[in-house]
């Protein structure tokens, strides 16, 4: 017999890890102690056989538990005589981030009580445990507790009482325990009535009769209705005021998937995965064309609560779920806000009197053959700590971009990313953020050391950041992106940093988002795009003919008009956007590769304005056929130059063949770099990356070149990350 102690760190805290150890200490007659610190687990055990007690804790831990690393001490025999667990000490108490679990779809053996005619939960709407259920969205105050949860107002019975006691229940200490005897209740709401029966076949009605819903579900409320009732799903646009925006679709079941859907199988297994994101799926032809306006393929999901499956009891077809918000507002989480905010968007509300303490959105992946990228980081995955090699030097706080806003504290090993907020551009998101951020500094109880902030001077979180904070440094937009990969990988040599997105604030106060970066920490910039002009500043952005314009002016000077008559441009407009472009009125150079998928998506006549983020680059994508063509680029001066390309695009006689040819450039630039400086080791980020055939492209080459490719694959690859490099800088770098 030997005696070890095992430091485990990693997701080990609130997610049943400790009753889990007592378990298999005790099938297996290890003796000792187990007790939580403030890095992870201390296991202080005696065993014959530590191999078996390991292999089987590695195979066996709770679904959401994730085991980083297990540092192993052979010590003197101690003798003990039984397993115990034993509360942490004090002190560790003290230093310890506190550890709240993420909102979790139903799990396998909920589902499975939740379809048992004799379990006392059956249909229950409300069912859940310690592996799955709301938590990080009921949390009130820490330690995560059943009386700091907005569950205290339910007093469990006598029945919950006893398995939440029973450390051998598989809910012990589930904190949102409830059953039908105990536990929250659900109401229909309409014209002012409250019905308490029959509140799912009054839903059913109203979704046969093309009515739009306001759901009330885990982290907010989703606007429901018949995904394949066209006059119901343009309804919603037309309320919802959302023109062009694909909706996400939520199938009563995998076999309902396969109907409506092309998937893999690698995308079943995502859809069906612990985390139950939303997941992009190739749509067969003929369904839903209103809700994705004309993209090939669907986010679809799986019903995650028993809400929703007890929905799905009573309809056969599968439905819209958006977030229960107007425009790109944040979600609504409470009866009385979404009764007075949805009023005019709804026909009628199926509420729940179990109170939202914040509100969290659906997740959103696209997979990339056998990989996926986060879009949107939300429900299952906020606030998941992502562990991290380096030690923290101090503690550090990223305070986000102003896109896809999120934000990131990085101390000691672990950087926890907060839940995707969203565009910083109206009222309600900003005051959203700064709840957020308020919520996130008390609960970890927090005063950061070094505030991280994007250089671009508006952004209303770095303006808000500089006035609450005295200890403030900023990092480039870009240099961030390449920083969260850094850290996501542990990566600790030197790279060549890729980063092409939209736009980000540059050090030379242009705008920035086609950069080739090298160094280990320090990074420089070898190579960019070359730069081209915004006409009109924000407006180029909504208007991509502007960007096209902008390299006419460029390549023919006052002979431009000669070039347009085959666009649908009109005369007057080009000539004042030229006397902006030669004066630089309103104007700012870019080097931004997000504006040319615009440039080509309006060239191939995919748009004419933009009117959600990232359309241009999804159209294009979405018309990739399998080709080797390209067009034609020249690198002089560490510039990219990217003009001889739009010349060969205006004598392009087969239209269909344009965004396939300018994917393959893309990759042959990137190729191009990377040959050039020899690299070795290069990482990828920025939001441009979410394409597809571009990752595929850039992944094979890597491969057939031995080089170690490293991108965002546990937080976004878009500026949802960036709020983890900005963190990251902080804590090592500075
Ligand atoms: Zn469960
Ligand atoms: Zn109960
Ligand atoms: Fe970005």
């Amino acid at each position: 017999m030997k005696r070890f102690r095992l430091l485990i760190k990693g997701t080990v805290q609130g997610v049943g890890f400790r009753p889990f150890v007592n378990k298999i200490a005790k099938e297996l007659n290890v003796k000792g102690y187990i007790s939580n610190t403030s890095t992870g687990v201390l296991l202080d055990i005696e065993t014959y056989d530590l191999d078996i007690f390991l292999n089987l804790l590695k195979a066996k831990k709770p679904p959401l538990c994730e085991i980083y690393s297990i540092d192993i001490e052979e010590l003197a025999l101690a003798h003990f005589i039984d397993f115990k667990i034993i509360p942490s000490f004090e002190e560790e108490e003290e230093k310890k981030i506190p550890s709240i679990p993420p909102d979790m779809g139903i799990c396998e053996n909920c589902l499975k009580e939740f379809n048992q005619k004799e379990d006392r939960r059956y249909k229950y709407p409300f069912i859940n445990c310690t592996n799955c259920g709301p938590r990080y969205s009921i949390v009130i105050d820490t330690p995560y507790d059943r009386k700091n949860t907005t569950m205290r107002v339910f007093d469990m019975c006598e029945g919950c009482k006893k398995e939440y006691t029973d450390i051998s229940n598989r809910r012990y200490h589930a904190e949102a325990i409830c059953c039908p005897n105990c536990g929250p209740k659900l109401y229909y709401v309409k014209d002012g009535v409250f019905y308490e029966d029959d509140v799912f076949k009054r839903l059913k009605k109203d979704l046969e009769n093309s009515k739009i819903i306001a759901l009330k579900g885990l982290g907010g409320f989703h606007l429901i209705c018949n995904a394949l009732d066209e006059d119901a799903v343009k309804s919603l646009r037309l309320r919802k005021k959302r023109s062009s925006k694909p909706f996400a679709v939520m199938f009563k079941s995998l076999e309902d998937v396969l109907i409506y859907t092309y998937p893999t199988d690698f995308d079943l297994h995502i859809l069906n995965s612990i985390e139950k994101p939303i997941i992009l799926i190739k749509r067969k032809e003929q369904f839903f064309k209103e809700t994705t306006k004309g993209l090939s393929h669907v986010g679809a999901f799986l019903p995650y609560t028993g809400i929703h499956l007890r929905v799905f009891d009573e309809i056969d077809f599968p439905i819209i779920a958006t977030s229960g918000n107007i425009s790109d507002t944040p979600i609504c989480k409470d009866n009385i806000e979404a009764f007075d905010k949805l009023k005019d968007i709804v026909d009628a509300f199926l509420i729940h009197n179990r109170d939202i303490q914040r509100s969290i959105d659906d997740s959103v992946v696209k997979p990339i053959k056998d990989d996926v990228l986060i879009i949107r980081y939300a429900r299952s995955f906020a606030p998941k700590p992502i562990y991290i090699k380096k030690h923290a030097k101090a503690i550090s706080l990223g305070i986000g971009a102003f896109l896809k806003s999120t934000i990131a504290i990085y101390k000691d090993n672990q950087i926890i990313l907060s839940q995707h907020i969203g565009d910083l551009d109206s009222i309600e998101t900003f005051n959203y953020y700064k709840s957020v951020l308020e919520d996130f500094l008390r609960f970890y109880n927090i005063k950061p050391d070094i505030v991280v902030c994007d250089m671009h001077p508006d952004f209303p979180n770095t303006k808000y950041a500089k006035e609450i904070f005295d200890n403030i440094v900023y990092i480039q937009h870009h240099k961030a992106h390449i920083y969260s990969v850094i850290a996501e990988h542990n990566i600790d040599t030197d790279i060549l940093g890729i980063a092409w997105d939209g736009i980000g604030y540059g050090e030379d106060k242009t705008i920035w988002g086609g950069e080739f970066f090298v160094g280990k920490y320090h990074l420089d910039r070898v190579f960019h795009i070359k730069p081209y002009k915004l006409i009109g500043l924000d407006k180029a952005s909504k208007n991509p003919k502007r960007i096209f314009l902008s390299f006419l002016f460029e390549l023919f000077g006052d002979d431009f008009e000669d070039r347009i008559s085959s666009f649908n441009i009109d005369k007057k407009e080009a000539y004042m956007l030229y006397e902006m472009w030669k004066k630089d009125i309103n104007t700012i150079y870019t080097s931004s590769v997000g504006r040319l998928f615009d440039m080509i998506a309006y060239i191939t006549n995919l748009v004419d304005t933009i009117d959600y983020e990232a359309k241009g680059a999804m159209m294009v994508e979405d018309r990739y056929i399998d080709t080797n063509l390209r067009y034609d680029f020249e690198i002089k001066n560490n510039q990219i130059d990217i003009s001889p390309m739009v010349l060969e695009l205006l004598e392009e006689k087969d239209l269909s063949l344009i965004p396939s040819k300018f994917i393959n450039t893309l990759f042959e630039i990137i190729k191009s770099i990377m040959t050039l400086l020899k690299a070795k080791n290069v990482v990828l980020s920025g939001g441009v990356f979410y394409n597809k055939p571009l990752l595929l492209k850039i992944r094979n080459f890597a491969q057939r070149s031995d080089i170690n490719l490293y991108y965002n694959q546990k937080i976004p690859i878009g500026d949802g990350g960036i709020s983890v490099g900005q963190a990251f800088y902080g804590g090592v770098l500075c």
